[in-house]
């Protein structure tokens, strides 16, 4: 479906760089993925747990004071943040955990950075019960404790990464080293659209449930799209948005990288926007990374931290490469004011990475004419952004906030049993 990849390729991006012990487990993979994605059976078990689990479909919302306000193009809201868990990448975890359990695997490893991809892969195995173990950097465990918290709420153990940077790479080797040592009963549910092929078909075809709704929501309301703009971090809520649009080639795409706090290297996560980028092959595919000459991992920079990843989608890659995506870098502060406008406006608490596609339809919609629509996909809520958000807009109140906290946790401990 939409574009899959030749033998693994999308164009010169892709392929499956993997260790010889994991030849036959990506075989596999790929054989039960293609047999099951076509299974009568298979397809209902999915759509139930996407009506009544997730809650699909989403709504496609009219933002009509947005609209107004900006003066040009008529602005849509696809609300992926209502799915269960609160961002879409529950999308991909329900369908990798359900196919895997169709493999007959009994443990499900997953790699998380900021941690979205490792609550809902958790939430996806206490669902269909699975064993879950997701794979942590020890920083991100520290910085990210209220989905660890969450993770280990729905019964997954969470393994702290002690090496290399103890970030979201690390995280992805050890779950790698993890699942050549258990390929046997184990599945790895990689959470983007990247990583070795099928990974980039599995997940974009996962997450295509978002483009296609959006077809018919747009189709029965005779909403006349000009454009689809998406946040772009690994690049899987991008995929699902985009993919059963490109072929239709009067539908313009725009993908939105993290632009940081400027265009200087270091400062962003922006892949295909500037020209920092360069050609590799990391973790099991080849595509466009942030490394230096010697192919290590330069340093990136969002306040969102689900789009501060070295690299992308191989398929996105090539698209924007062929100019079908287009691609821009949208700054911290230019997200953070577009969080605002969203709330204030029309009532919608964006996630951080899903107001940089906010941020760029606002300057995109001006020029569009008035019967024409510009799509935003609200890849998540805002709700788990809190600590980041709150620092910014009510500095003062928060930190009072945290303080009191502290001090009734130091005073007031274990009131409640621990159930
Ligand atoms: C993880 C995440 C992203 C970025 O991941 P993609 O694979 O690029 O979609 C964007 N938005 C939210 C809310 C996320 O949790």
């Amino acid at each position: 479906m939409y574009n899959e990849s030749v033998d693994g390729f999308f164009g010169d991006y892709g392929g499956k760089y993997v260790p010889e012990v994991l030849r036959s487990t990506i075989d596999d993979l790929e054989k039960a993925f293609k047999k099951y994605i076509n299974d009568p059976e298979f397809l209902a078990e999915l759509k139930i747990l996407q009506r009544d689990y997730i809650g699909r479909e989403t709504p496609l919302m009219f933002a009509e004071k947005a609209t107004e306000l900006l003066g040009g193009a008529q602005i849509y809201i696809k609300l992926e943040g209502l799915a269960n868990t609160g961002a879409h990448k529950i999308n991909n975890a329900i369908g990798q955990v359900l196919l895997a359990k169709k493999m007959g695997k009994k443990r499900i490893i997953a790699e998380t950075g900021a941690g979205q991809h490792g609550v809902a892969t958790a939430a996806a195995c206490a669902k269909l019960g699975m064993e879950c173990v997701v794979y942590m950097g020890e920083v991100d465990v520290r910085r990210q404790q209220p989905n660890v918290a969450s993770m280990e709420l729905y019964g997954a153990k969470v393994v702290a990464v002690q090496n290399g940077s103890r970030t979201l790479k690390d995280a992805v080797n050890e779950a790698m080293r993890d699942w050549s040592a258990n390929f046997k009963d184990t599945h790895y549910c990689l959470g983007s659209a990247l990583g070795p092929a099928p990974f980039p078909d599995i997940v974009r075809t996962f997450q295509s449930i978002i483009g296609q709704e959006v077809k018919s929501q747009a189709a029965e309301r005779n909403i006349k799209i000009d454009s689809l703009v998406a946040c772009v971090g690994g690049g899987s809520n991008a995929s699902g948005f985009f993919a059963p649009f490109f072929d239709d080639t009067d539908i313009k795409l725009y993908g939105a990288e993290a632009g940081g706090t400027g265009s200087e290297l270091g400062k962003n996560a922006a892949r295909m926007a500037g020209n920092a980028a360069k050609d590799g092959i990391i973790q099991g595919y080849k595509s466009r990374f942030l490394i230096d000459d010697d192919g290590q991992a330069c340093s990136t920079s969002s306040i969102s931290a689900g789009l501060d990843y070295l690299g992308i989608s191989p398929q996105l890659a090539m698209l924007g490469k062929s100019g079908r995506i287009h691609f821009e870098a949208v700054l911290d502060d230019d997200a953070l004011k577009a969080v605002s406008f969203f709330a204030k406006n029309e009532g919608i608490l964006m996630a951080l990475e899903s107001a940089h596609a906010a941020a760029l339809a606002m300057k995109i919609a001006p020029k569009v004419p008035k019967d024409k629509a510009v799509i935003i996909n609200m890849s998540g809520r805002g709700d788990k952004d809190v600590f980041i958000t709150s620092p910014v807009f009510r500095p003062t109140e928060w930190k009072e906030f945290l303080k009191s906290e502290l001090h009734r946790l130091e005073t007031n401990a274990n009131v409640h049993s621990k159930y």
